[in-house]
């Protein structure tokens, strides 16, 4: 029953609402906060405080009880989440459990979640990339989908305005299929991610091997230094969380500086569990949330609400506000809520040896990654027998050749072991999935959690392009790395679950059509208008690009719109 105690309901009251606290979420909250507005953060799981809640961030190895592994118990217990790649005793504080929050697969999903202030930004591996036409363009060019109703041009702007403030490293390299942005200094590519992008640029067309982009703050500007953050220091334990804010999240950048402001006000511990829509009004009023420590129902009110849950819950949270009007799911004229989910296809993997460079190693470590390679496939033309394409990722190491035979003194002999070994040389593949029907998100009827809201259903699968595209990655960077001189070169790949990649998107598209999308262009719901989802829920594609810095220009660009909106009445 909700708190119905009518003096304090303008307690309860606010101009925004943001759901969620994560890489989106917390982009709509310095936002809406930066330009006065008086806004309510909910988010479901605990509070995570920048520098003081990382109890492992400054560890070193050997402090580790299990000196980082997790104990058998904990990893059987958790068979989803341990398939990720993060999940090891320095992090596994921001992971969510398998058993804490249930969700129902009808066809195998590994759905990887961060409930806590910060969401998954304190886990990402922060690569980013802007889309490009080519991405904007797919769905109307193969008639798969429907057709984006933006274009590269439309959300440009704002992929300036997010990389400005979040600080992203990279080189301007001039790619049109991988547009440049506003770079911080790139970290550079060693000797032989060097050798194999110049050998690429020469023998192939269209084909690069750039210096991943990456949130990291190579050579922080004024604004960084505004925020509290300061350099990155390369320590590569990003995912305990950075003292430094050497790299983007929330919980260092947007959720401190809009709380900075005086504007926004956190509540944690509270789960969403829909959305108010007033018959009557014609207009959603606030949100319903349960407080996970009293299970008390708490309704708060706003002008305006913003929904950034993180895809899938986003979606979960659309189902589950019905209404007289809206009897399937706030905003739900098309029937389309839920479906034409999609994800990334990271399931195939390339490794190999080089023999030369031997006079040369490493130094240091690359925040970034090393490597990557943009899609070159079916992006002037349709080209093969799969649709749309794959970026790689690519990146070479030298370490010492130490062996784990023996016993006693040849046991430690072999460990000391300082030589060095051939240089190992490595690509994973990021492929891009078509948005089907058949691929769905739904609420089970009789299923709750511990908070009196539905389980969430996965019906989302791989199909033959997905198989056809792999094949094809393959074969191209096989024949990519002979030419270069690798050798042993062995390609793997994995039966992985749909979502082990973490960017699942969809269910909440955006189109031009109301019969066939959920959102316009302005990430508002087409018959709600004070309603606004702008996390991977909205994307109508899913390009083979990282997506978190699409979300995060997406919504700064969308919660603009809205303010405007506000000041003409409109909302
Ligand atoms: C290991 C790992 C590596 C990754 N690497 C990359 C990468 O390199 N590049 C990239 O672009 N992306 C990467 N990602 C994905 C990236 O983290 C997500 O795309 C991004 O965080 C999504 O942003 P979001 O705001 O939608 O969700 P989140 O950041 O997950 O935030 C959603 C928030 O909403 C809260 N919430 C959910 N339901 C409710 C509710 N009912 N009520 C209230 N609050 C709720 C959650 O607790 C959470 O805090 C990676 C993710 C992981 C885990």
């Amino acid at each position: 029953m909700a708190n119905l105690n009518i003096d304090s309901v303008k307690e309860r009251t606010f101009d925004a609402i943001v759901i969620g606290s994560g890489m989106s979420g917390g982009w709509a909250a310095k936002e809406f906060a930066d330009k006065g507005l008086k806004t309510l953060i909910l988010e479901r799981g605990r509070d995570v405080k920048h520098i003081k809640d990382y109890p492992t961030t400054n560890m070193y190895p050997w402090e580790f009880e299990h000196r980082g592994e997790l104990p058998m118990a904990v990893q059987e217990a958790n068979p989803i989440v341990n398939r990720c790649y993060a999940f090891g005793e320095s992090a596994a504080h921001f992971f969510v459990k398998d058993a804490e929050h249930p969700y129902i697969q009808d066809k195998p999903f590994d759905w990887i979640r961060g409930y806590q202030v910060g969401g998954k930004s304190l886990l990402w591996a922060r690569q980013t990339q802007r889309w490009s036409d080519f991405d904007f363009e797919g769905p109307a060019r193969d008639g798969f989908a429907v057709d984006w109703p933006i274009r590269y041009k439309d959300i440009a702007p704002w992929y300036s305005y997010v990389e400005k403030f979040a600080g992203i490293s990279g080189n301007r390299d001039g790619i049109p299929e991988l547009p440049d942005g506003e770079f911080l200094p790139a970290f550079p590519l060693n000797t032989v991610e060097e050798y194999f992008s110049k050998h690429v640029k020469s023998n192939y067309k269209n084909r690069y091997v750039i210096s991943a982009r990456c949130a990291h703050l190579s050579t922080p500007n004024q604004i960084h230094l505004d925020q509290g953050r300061v350099q990155c220091q390369r320590r590569t334990i990003c995912e305990r969380g950075c003292p430094f804010g050497g790299y983007f999240s929330a919980n260092a950048t947007t959720i401190p500086w809009a709380l900075k402001s005086g504007h926004a006000a956190l509540r944690p511990f509270s789960v969403v569990e829909s959305i108010i829509y007033d018959d009557k009004l014609g207009k959603a009023t606030g949100v319903r949330v349960i407080d996970t420590n009293t299970k008390e129902a708490i309704d708060y009110y706003a002008k305006v609400i913003f929904v950034n849950a993180a895809a899938l819950n986003t979606n979960l949270i659309l189902l589950n506000s019905k209404s007289h009007r809206f009897p399937n799911g706030l905003g739900n004229d098309s029937g389309v809520l839920g479906k034409y989910v999609a994800f990334h296809n990271y399931s195939a993997h390339i490794g190999a040896e080089y023999d030369g460079a031997k006079e040369w190693t490493t130094d240091g470590r690359n925040p970034a990654g090393g490597g990557y390679i943009p899609r070159f496939r079916n992006v002037y033309k349709q080209e093969t027998d799969f649709l749309r394409g794959y970026a790689s990722g690519f990146s070479a190491y030298r370490f010492p050749q130490r062996s784990w035979d023996g016993v006693g003194s040849s046991l430690k002999d072999n460990l000391a072991n300082k030589e060095l070994g051939p240089w190992r040389v490595g690509s994973h593949m990021m492929g891009e999935t078509i948005p089907k029907e058949s691929n769905f998100v739904s609420l089970d009827d009789k299923q709750k959690d511990a908070w009196g809201v539905p389980l969430l259903k996965m019906n989302i699968d791989y199909d033959d392009n997905d198989e056809k595209m792999k094949k094809d990655y393959v074969e191209q960077l096989t024949e990519m790395f002979t030419s270069a001189g690798f050798t042993n070169i062995k390609a793997s790949t994995d039966k992985r679950a749909p979502g082990l990649d973490i960017h699942e998107m969809g269910g909440a598209r955006m189109g031009n059509d109301p019969k066939t999308s959920i959102l316009n262009k302005w990430n508002q719901v087409h018959s709600v208008k004070n309603v606004f989802v702008t996390d991977g829920a909205s994307m109508t594609s899913t390009s083979c690009q990282n997506p978190s810095l699409t979300y995060m220009a997406f919504t700064a660009r969308a919660a603009d719109y809205a303010m405007s909106e506000m000041k003409k009445g409109n909302i």
